[in-house]
C-alpha cells in the first residue's frame, strides 16, 4: 500500500492549495498568524510565522502538504526568507501533517518538537490513517443512506443541490485520504525533553513542554514581544479533549496563565488579546475536577459520575447555546469527564 501512495503522491500533493483562502493576520511586528479553512470536512490547525533577520520560523506545519503550500505561497507575498525551523506543537496530524511540504519547500529546516512528540508521530503514523478510515467509511454510510432515501438526516426532502453537495462531501474526503496517505511523515529533527530556549536571528523564543492535550505538547513564549503561542491546550471557540489528559492539562494551563503575555495564539481561532479564554478553560477543567472529586468520595460509578456532573453552566460560556457549537462541546469536550474520572481510578471503570 506504501509503495503505491508513494507512486501517486506527486500527482496529489497540491490536491488542496488554499492559497486564496489562507488569510495572514500581522500580531505583532513580524509575527503572523495563518488561518487555514477545513478541508473536506477535516480542521485544520493555526500556523504562526516569526519572521527574524535572515530567516523565518514557524509554528505548526497545517495538515496536508497542499496546505502547507498555500501557506507557504502567502508566507513568500511577506518576505522572501526561507523556513529555517518548524515547531510540531503536537503530534496531531492538523498541526504536524504539513510537514512535508515544509521539507519540499526548505530542503533544509529543522523541526523541533518534545521528544515525546516525535515518539507518537512514529508510533502513530502507521495506525492513525485507520482512524481517519473508519471515520469517512462511517460518514459515507450515513451520506448513502440519505441518497437512497432521498431524506436528509432530520428527515427533509433531498434538492438536486442537496444531493450535488453530498456527492461532492464523499468525493472531497476520497480525495483527502489519498493524499493523507500519500503524504510522507516528516518527524521532528531536534527533540528536548523540558525546555529549549533558542535565542536566533534577533529573537529569544522559551520552547516549554506542557502536556495535558497530548502527552508531548509544547508551547513557544516569546518574551520580548510577549506572544504565547499554546498549540491545541488552547483551542476556540470550543476546547478539544480527545486525547487529554486532565491533571496535567490543568497543571500546564496554570503556567501559561503565570507568563507574562499580551497576544496569547490558541492552536484553532483567532489570537486572544487578553487572557479571559485561557483563563475560562483553566477554572472550566478545575470546576470538572472538583465534581468528578465529589461523585468519586461519594462511591459513585462512571456512569453515575456522568449523570450528576453538571456541564451546562460551563457550556453556556463557551458556546452561548449555538446549536453548532453546543454539539461541538457534546462531541469534544464532555468525554473529560470520563477521562477525569479514569486518571483519578486508574481505570477502575472497565469493572463497573
Ligand atoms: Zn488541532
Ligand atoms: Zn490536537
Amino acid at each position: 500500500m506504501l509503495l503505491f501512495a508513494a507512486a501517486i503522491a506527486v500527482a496529489l500533493l497540491t490536491d488542496f492549495p488554499v492559497r486564496a483562502a489562507t488569510q495572514p493576520v500581522e500580531l505583532v511586528p513580524g509575527i503572523y498568524q495563518f488561518l487555514t479553512p477545513d478541508v473536506a470536512g477535516n480542521v485544520v490547525g493555526n500556523s504562526i510565522a516569526v519572521v527574524m533577520d535572515r530567516d523565518v520560523l514557524m509554528f505548526d506545519a497545517t495538515l496536508l502538504p497542499g496546505t502547507a503550500s498555500g501557506v507557504i505561497h502567502e508566507l513568500q507575498e511577506l518576505t522572501p526568507k526561507p523556513v529555517h525551523y518548524i515547531v510540531n506543537s503536537h503530534w496531531h496530524p492538523d498541526h504536524a501533517g504539513g510537514n512535508a511540504g515544509f521539507v519540499a519547500a526548505f530542503p533544509e529546516v529543522e523541526i523541533i518538537a518534545s521528544k515525546e512528540t516525535r515518539r507518537l508521530m512514529e508510533d502513530t503514523s502507521g495506525v492513525y490513517i485507520k482512524t481517519l478510515e473508519f471515520e469517512i467509511a462511517q460518514a459515507n454510510r450515513e451520506i448513502g443512506k440519505q441518497l437512497k432515501s432521498g431524506r436528509s438526516a432530520d428527515g427533509k426532502q433531498l434538492s438536486p443541490k442537496d444531493r450535488e453537495e453530498l456527492h461532492a462531501q464523499i468525493s472531497g474526503e476520497a480525495r483527502f485520504l489519498a493524499e493523507f496517505r500519500a503524504t510522507p511523515v516528516k518527524l521532528p529533527t531536534l527533540t528536548f525533553n523540558k525546555s529549549l530556549t533558542l535565542y536566533h536571528g534577533g529573537r529569544e523564543f522559551h520552547f516549554i513542554t506542557l502536556p495535558g492535550h497530548t502527552v508531548g505538547d509544547v508551547a513557544l513564549y516569546l518574551p520580548q514581544e510577549k506572544v504565547l503561542l499554546t498549540g491545541d491546550l488552547l483551542a476556540y471557540p470550543v476546547p478539544f479533549c480527545a486525547d487529554s489528559h486532565p491533571s496535567d492539562w490543568i497543571a500546564s494551563l496554570e503556567v501559561l496563565a503565570a507568563l507574562d503575555a499580551s497576544t496569547i495564539v490558541p492552536g484553532h481561532g483567532p489570537a486572544q488579546r487578553d487572557k479571559a479564554y485561557l483563563t475560562l478553560l483553566l477554572e472550566s477543567l478545575q470546576s470538572i475536577r472538583q465534581q468528578v472529586q465529589q461523585a468519586l468520595h461519594q462511591g459513585l460509578t462512571l456512569k453515575e459520575t456522568q449523570k450528576v456532573v453538571n456541564l451546562d453552566a460551563i457550556r453556556l460560556k463557551f458556546t452561548h447555546d449555538d446549536p453548532d457549537l453546543n454539539a461541538s462541546f457534546e462531541g469534544n469536550f464532555t468525554p473529560v469527564v470520563r477521562q477525569m474520572y479514569n486518571e483519578a481510578t486508574e481505570g477502575l471503570e472497565e469493572y463497573q
